[in-house]
């Protein structure tokens, strides 16, 4: 039996930013206490920033979101902090989109547990708790901010994978759809609809949860109601998306995905495509396993006037193809959640590359 957590705490609406000081006040016991942000490179020039309430001897991380987070990256930003000495942060913060969010997560883990970061991608490897952290989303869609998991690219296995366990999940949240205003339209659109995308691959699939069923219902009547809206970037449209996007991690952690997540998976590592746009590029050409959804999906794409690259496999080779197909197939759980046990007599090379050449 599956033995569920969600987040602990979270504090919801326009302007709970200013509860931060407060909440990591309430951590900082000694005078030499210390804490470590992490924070999106956008924010780096904003006045957001002041809001950190951040002290001398804190650290500050701007992340980067060019390329997605690797496991080297990880190793990377923990070197730096073991050569500082600061291995005992109070509080992590994690400020930003899912890159962000999972960079924080798993440095939280690696401070207790040791070692490096590919040692911890799978499930339920990580040992002890992580330092104390708090997520704060700036972008709604991914549910990184409450699922169980931080994406890490591990590039010599080729393996896109997390650190999938109940010490992963942040302790508390501050969801302030005030923070999401700037994010870029057709951006805002492919995270966003990535909510969409998890829910209804859980619920598509054979391992069910009544919870997590219910928490993907509810995520999913959000997002239409966000993606059928004239705007869906108006004050309450982000208010609901930062909604859907929490219920769809919590849905996520009781479930699987299922056919999208594991060839946009394919398409990241051979093309490095981000995980969001690329789960979009995969629904436009899903017809055959989710017909009424990939319907529902391109209605979205009128509606929001929001347009997905073509052709991104036209220059491809054959042994391209050949990556792009191991790339997808080695994700067993969601495949055989969603074509049950002979998902490869379904997907075979033929019909996978098939799918790829039509994207
Ligand atoms: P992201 O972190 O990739 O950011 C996308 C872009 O939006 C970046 O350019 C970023 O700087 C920008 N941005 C973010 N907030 C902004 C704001 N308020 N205003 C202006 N620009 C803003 O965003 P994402 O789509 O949330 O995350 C994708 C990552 O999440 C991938 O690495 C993916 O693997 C991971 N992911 C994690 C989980 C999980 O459960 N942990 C689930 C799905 C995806
Ligand atoms: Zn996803």
């Amino acid at each position: 039996m599956t033995n569920s957590k969600n987040v602990l705490f979270y504090v919801f609406g326009k302007g709970s930013l200013n509860e931060l000081p407060l909440l990591i006040q309430n951590k900082r016991t000694k005078a030499d206490d210390y804490c470590i942000y992490f924070v999106d490179r956008f924010l780096a020039e904003s006045p957001v920033l002041g809001s950190l309430s951040k002290m001398e001897n804190d650290l500050l991380f701007f992340v980067d979101t060019v390329d997605e987070p690797t496991t080297a990256d990880i190793n990377r930003v923990y070197s730096e902090i073991v050569n500082s000495r600061k291995t005992h942060p109070v509080v992590i913060v994690g400020m930003g989109g899912g890159c962000t969010l999972d960079t924080a997560k798993a440095i939280s883990n690696l401070l207790t547990n040791g070692g490096r970061a590919e040692d911890y991608q799978g499930w339920d490897l990580v040992r002890v708790p992580g330092i104390y952290k708090i997520g704060i989303p700036t972008i709604s869609g991914t549910g990184a901010e409450s699922s169980r998991t931080c994406v890490m690219t591990n590039m010599e296995k080729h393996l896109k994978l997390g650190m999938n366990s109940e010490y992963t999940i942040y302790d508390q949240l501050i969801m302030d759809p005030g923070l999401s205003k700037t994010v870029e339209r057709s951006q805002y659109f492919y995270s966003g609809v990535d909510t969409y995308i998890h829910c209804i691959e859980s619920l598509g699939g054979r391992y069910r949860h009544a919870i997590g069923d219910a928490f993907s219902y509810q995520a999913l009547t959000i997002s239409r109601e966000v993606f059928g809206a004239e705007d869906m970037q108006d004050e309450g449209s982000r208010e609901k998306l930062m909604v859907a996007s929490y219920l769809g991690g919590c849905a996520i952690a009781n479930s699987y995905v299922g056919v999208v997540h594991p060839l946009s998976a394919g398409l990241s590592t051979v093309l490095k495509t981000h995980h969001c746009i690329g789960n979009c590029i995969v629904m436009n050409v899903m017809e055959e396993f989710y017909p009424r959804e990939t319907t529902e999906f391109h209605h979205f794409l009128e509606k929001q006037r929001v347009t997905l690259p073509t052709n991104v496999t036209a220059n491809l080779t054959d042994e391209d193809f050949n990556d792009l197909y191991e790339g997808t197939i080695i994700h067993e759980k969601p495949l055989a959640n969603a074509l049950g046990e002979g998902f490869r007599e379904i997907l075979t090379r033929d019909r996978v590359v098939e799918i790829f050449k039509r994207m």
